[in-house]
């Protein structure tokens, strides 16, 4: 049977290793214990309207947040993983019409963004009250 060792037990290393068939590769998951970038994250899952000129770094991190549906299905995971609970960006009124344009461009090849609104002060404050 062929070997595969993993290095890193973070979210990379697990997800890896839970796509991987123990019944054709035997599997070795190595991790020091330090636990790193995982152990610290938010779970922020909102990638779209990052303003970073990288593209590689953009279509890494849309096609990640993409995937993630397909991995609650595939491990019957629950909404205490993740649930889709939408992002508000605040941002000055002279700003807010471009960033809006830049969502709606990156729906056309993102369409878990889902629906995008514009909203005035006044409904923010209705949606978070304090
Ligand atoms: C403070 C913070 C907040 C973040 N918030 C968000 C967020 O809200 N949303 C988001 O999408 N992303 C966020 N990120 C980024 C996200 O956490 C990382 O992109 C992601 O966790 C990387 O996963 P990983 O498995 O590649 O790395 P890691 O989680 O760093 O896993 C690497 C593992 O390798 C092990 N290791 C390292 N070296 C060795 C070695 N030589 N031998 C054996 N084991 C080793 C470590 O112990 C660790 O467990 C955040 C990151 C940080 C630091």
């Amino acid at each position: 049977m062929e070997k595969i060792a993993i290095v890193g037990g973070g979210i990379i290393g697990l997800t890896l290793a839970s796509y991987l068939d123990p019944k054709k590769f035997e599997l070795t998951l190595f991790d020091d214990g330090a636990g790193q970038a995982t152990k610290a994250s938010a779970g922020i899952i909102s990638p779209w309207l990052s303003k970073r000129r990288n593209q590689r770094w953009y279509h890494l991190a849309k096609d990640g947040a993409a995937f993630f549906p397909k991995l609650i299905q595939d491990f019957q995971l629950d909404e205490t993983i993740y649930q889709q609970c939408g992002t508000l960006l605040l941002q000055p009124a002279e700003t807010l019409s471009e960033l809006a344009s830049l969502a709606e461009k990156r729906r056309l090849t993102a369409p878990e963004i889902g629906t995008i609104q514009l909203l005035d002060a006044e409904t923010v404050a209705k949606k978070i009250p304090s």
